[in-house]
């Protein structure tokens, strides 16, 4: 009986009303970004008896969309659109934002609903909360005042709420004339970008207003972004190293010897029949040839660098002269490649330690070297090494109802796009797994009823889809009403967020 049920549930019908009845399977996904929201569509699509509702920590939705994304990139957050349609379905879709799910104790907040809690209450449960950590470079001066990672200066200028007071609190671009970045993934180069733009050219953008007032009054005059590895191994995009070209008043360096030293017979071979890798490393090149023009004629036009560095490593924080407590400079060492194609490392080059002794000056600096998921529940199995939840196919080993996607189940990689991919591996198990019928066929329970019972803070805490669309409204009209008019201007309080939601 169920084999037949489950095919007539999974037959895309129209107007179903009859697969809508207390049959209905209720899915829980807990995050509210890409990974989270593919899922739902393709889930959707997939049996037309599940019920989604979504749960988000933070107040307002979408994630790496809103948070990760760098506000002169417009179009990546067009995706939204995609997310609205989903969210759309009202009848079948419902979203609970300023809800945390975890443990306490590993969420640091006091109401939580744990994992466990959500698990009994739903048929199956999507964990889609990406990643909110970093990896760090574990080096002596790592603690200085000034040294921070890029994913939350990222948060910072793109209106995080809980990362809107880092200015001053950590650094102060007033005072910051020298940043280095280490890692040369895309993320450092969103950083370095908007370091560098002007703010004429951030204005319109949904860059939060704090972030302008900082920028506005910057005194950087270089960025450099350091790699350990060569310039063919960066993990960065040709799109954004040709950004880094066309903005006014800046010029992008790259030095020709360091290219010179990448060059070993791998990375040669690591190039042969690699379109996308060859166009990058023509752009590099050329950029390495223009750097040498301008120090031979420099140009008074110019009033910020961006330098790409390779093969250079962190060795240590050197604390500033006038403040021990404070990012002075970062030490680096000259590496050299060594291995297979394709599996190049850094190692230290011994031969250059001896002639070399590198101190770059920095008063900021950024550690751009991959997220990290974190654990919300102490049931998850995590894999250690690579921090993402143990799972076959999407399924969290050892328990079938619970499934997993986005960075959490692969690891921090990946465009915006990758997680349709994945979402529909995640999906297509998850069709495998879940029951014909709900847990609450018998009753028509509705879970997230259950769930407010069961903790009342949810009535007052929770901001459904029409609270979100009330956000959304205020920040795009707060947005056009500025001088210049920009994209929107993000909420940045709870309590306000709360109060907008409310109204009616
Ligand atoms: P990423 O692309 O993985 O880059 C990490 C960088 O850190 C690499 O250069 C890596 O070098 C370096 N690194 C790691 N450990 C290091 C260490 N101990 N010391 C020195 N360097 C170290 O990570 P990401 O920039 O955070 O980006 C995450 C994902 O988001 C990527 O898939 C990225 O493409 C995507 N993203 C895309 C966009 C966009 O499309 N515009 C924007 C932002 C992010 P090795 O290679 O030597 O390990």
């Amino acid at each position: 009986m169920y084999a037949s049920l489950r095919i007539l549930n999974c037959r895309k019908v129209q107007g179903t009303a009859l697969l809508r009845s207390s049959r209905n399977l209720h899915v829980a996904i807990v995050g509210t970004g890409p990974s989270g929201f593919y899922t739902a569509k393709y889930l959707l699509d997939a049996r037309s008896d599940i019920k989604i509702d979504f749960f988000e920590r933070l107040p307002f939705p979408y994630g790496l969309v809103r948070y990760g994304v760098a506000p002169d990139h417009p179009e990546v957050k067009s995706v939204t659109a995609t997310f609205e349609e989903v969210c759309g379905h009202t009848d079948r879709v419902r979203l609970f934002s300023n809800v945390t799910i975890g443990d306490a104790a590993l969420v640091n907040k006091n109401d939580v609903v744990p994992l466990e809690e959500l698990k009994q209450k739903y048929d199956g449960v999507v964990l889609a909360y990406g990643a909110s950590s970093d990896h760090d470079l574990r080096i002596p001066g790592e603690n200085l005042k000034g040294v921070l990672s890029a994913r939350s200066f990222v948060n910072w200028y793109n209106g995080h709420p809980e990362y809107k007071n880092l200015h001053h609190e950590s650094f102060d671009l007033s005072k910051v004339k020298h940043v280095v970045i280490v890692g040369q993934g895309n993320v450092a180069l969103d950083c370095a970008r908007i370091l560098a733009k002007s703010t004429d050219e951030l204005a319109s953008t949904d860059i939060a207003n704090h972030a302008i007032s900082a920028l506005a009054n910057s005194a950087v005059e270089t960025v450099t972004v350091i790699g350990r590895r060569g310039h063919v191994q960066a993990a960065f995009t040709i799109k954004e190293v040709r950004e880094l070209t066309k903005i006014d008043g800046v010029k992008a360096r790259v030095f020709e010897d360091e290219l010179r030293l990448g060059m070993t017979p791998a990375t040669v071979k690591e190039l042969e029949n690699n379109r996308p890798k060859k166009r990058i490393t023509d752009l590099i090149q050329t950029i390495a040839a223009e750097t040498t023009a301008f120090a031979a004629s420099p140009s008074p036009d110019i009033k910020r660098f961006v330098d790409i560095r390779f093969l250079l490593n962190p060795v240590s924080v050197v604390p500033a002269i006038d403040n021990v407590n404070h990012v002075g400079a970062l030490s680096v060492e000259r590496t050299k490649l060594i291995g297979e194609p394709h599996a190049q490392k850094a190692v230290k080059d011994e031969e250059a330690a001896t002639k070399e002794s590198l101190q770059l000056p920095c008063d900021l600096l950024l550690k751009s070297v991959g997220y990290k998921s974190e654990a919300i529940s102490a049931s998850l199995p995590m894999d250690a090494r690579h921090h993402t939840v143990k799972h076959e196919k999407g399924q969290v080993v050892n328990d079938a109802s619970l499934f997993v996607v986005g960075w959490l189940k692969r690891g921090p990689s990946g465009i915006i796009g990758t997680n349709i991919v994945d979402a529909k591996e995640t999906v297509s198990t998850m069709m495998q797994s879940l029951p014909a019928q709900s847990k609450h066929a018998a009753t028509s329970a509705d879970p997230w009823s259950l769930l407010q019972q069961q903790f009342p803070f949810l009535v007052n805490d929770a901001i459904d889809w029409k609270g979100v669309q009330k956000l959304d409204a205020r920040e795009v009209q707060v947005g056009q009403a500025a001088n210049p008019p920009k994209l929107r201007e993000k909420l940045l309080n709870t309590e306000e967020m709360l109060q907008i939601a409310r109204e009616s």
